[in-house]
């Protein structure tokens, strides 16, 4: 089985995402640069150079409308900045590690449109060339090209299953979950993405826990890959952890003087409109990275919590405010700092779970500490703070495990 690399190259954020060294070497990876996007009528072209030629399908997929490129895994050293973003039928593109051994490159759509051609070609020296070519069409033909997608949603989950907890096993399992990666790189601002930011915290978190040696920390993924929100609870629930971290940093478009840190719990009816949106944001997640909605996963989020245990979400709501307590006197926090909505990445009925957001990517005050080492460094050290009470404290979970029965 390939290991994950760091194919984070267009971030500009280096040390967020570390190459594993144990699988393929990424020298082995094709080597795609030079991306353009180019329009001639009604059709529109995007181009990359490639080191060698490599296979390449295409589907299209409905709401939000999309053309998806399937390739295996790249390194892609392209800079967002020197291609056009948008040309004709086409409003974006993206790229990134989609699977262990897959990449994909994703091309949202401003109309509907088709795939006219999408192929790699050799060109001269062993290189080579990218070429997919989009036609603008009707609806009716872009929804029978639609319906010609196979379902493609299982291959996404096909990772390697977390470990259980050992036997004997007497320490308490924390799960950390950077938010996004891979093809998904959350909010982008500047050229920093949020999946960059929120994996350098999460690394740096698992660190500081490890290093009391009272916990056995994972992660849902240590480097620069796509995991489904679904996979993420199931690595929580599967591991049997005590206790599920997300990690975000989102940001507000039109509001750069919003800031500060924001500890959200699960509930299916949010606390206002503000942790509504964001929820539906982060839900989003899976069809940004190109899987289809599935009618199951629109809803597990409600499903699911009408499912937990009541004491899930006393455990989670006791976690939430000591970390707001603990963050609050080392960092900058929302004006309303604790904060509930339906995210479905804390939809586990049995494993508490909150979501940190660690500040706002929107406003230029956040986006600087969010990639300072200090902030990085005090903020760590206060959820770890929160954890440390959390299990220590006078309202330690024994209770969840006990009634659990585990
Ligand atoms: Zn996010």
């Amino acid at each position: 089985m390939p290991t994950w690399f760091a194919a984070c190259l267009w971030l500009g954020l280096a040390g967020a995402a570390v190459a594993q060294g144990n699988g393929r070497p990424q020298s082995e990876f094709p080597v795609a640069t030079d991306a353009r996007l180019e329009q001639s009528g009604e059709t529109v072209r995007l181009t990359m150079a490639l080191s060698r030629p490599v296979e390449v399908g295409a589907s299209v997929l409905a709401g939000p409308d999309r053309v998806v490129i399937d390739m295996p895994s790249t390194n892609f050293q392209v800079q967002p900045a020197a291609a056009r973003k948008s040309a004709g039928v086409v409003s974006a593109f993206r790229f990134g590690l989609f699977t262990a051994d897959r990449a994909r490159i994703i091309i949202d759509l401003a109309q509907p449109a088709v795939v006219v051609k999408a192929e790699s070609r050799p060109v001269r020296g062993g290189f080579g060339e990218l070429v997919i070519e989009l036609r603008r069409a009707t609806r009716a033909e872009f929804q029978a090209a639609v319906a010609k997608t196979p379902s493609r949603n299982p291959e996404a989950t096909a990772a390697i299953p977390p470990p259980a907890k050992p036997a004997g096993e007497s320490r308490q399992t924390i799960v950390i979950d950077p938010g996004h990666g891979g093809i998904d790189p959350g909010a982008v601002v500047a050229s920093i993405a949020e999946k960059a930011v929120v994996l350098a915290f999460g690394a740096k978190l698992k660190k500081q826990l490890e290093a009391s040696g009272r916990y056995r920390v994972l992660m849902t993924r240590d480097d620069d890959r796509f995991v489904p929100l679904a996979e993420r609870v199931g690595i929580a629930r599967a591991a049997g952890a005590d206790l599920f971290i997300s990690i975000h940093a989102d940001s507000l478009t039109q509001a750069q003087e919003v800031r500060g840190a924001t500890v959200y719990t699960g509930s299916e009816r949010a606390t206002d409109a503000e942790a509504a949106r964001l929820a539906a944001k982060e839900n989003q997640a899976d069809a940004v990275a190109g899987l289809e909605a599935s009618e199951d996963m629109q809803d597990v989020a409600g499903i699911l919590m009408d499912l937990a245990k009541r004491e899930t979400r006393t455990f989670s709501a006791v976690f939430a405010r000591n970390l707001v307590e603990k963050l609050g006197g080392s960092v900058k926090m929302h004006k309303v700092p604790l904060r509930s909505a339906g995210f479905r990445v804390l939809s586990a009925p049995d494993v508490p779970s909150v979501l940190i957001e660690l500040g706002y990517m929107s406003s230029p005050k956040d986006a600087e500490l969010l990639n300072s080492a200090e902030w990085r460094g005090k903020a760590v050290e206060a959820v770890a703070t929160a954890v440390e009470g959390y299990f220590g404290g006078p309202r330690a979970p024994v209770g969840k495990a006990a009634a659990n029965g585990r």
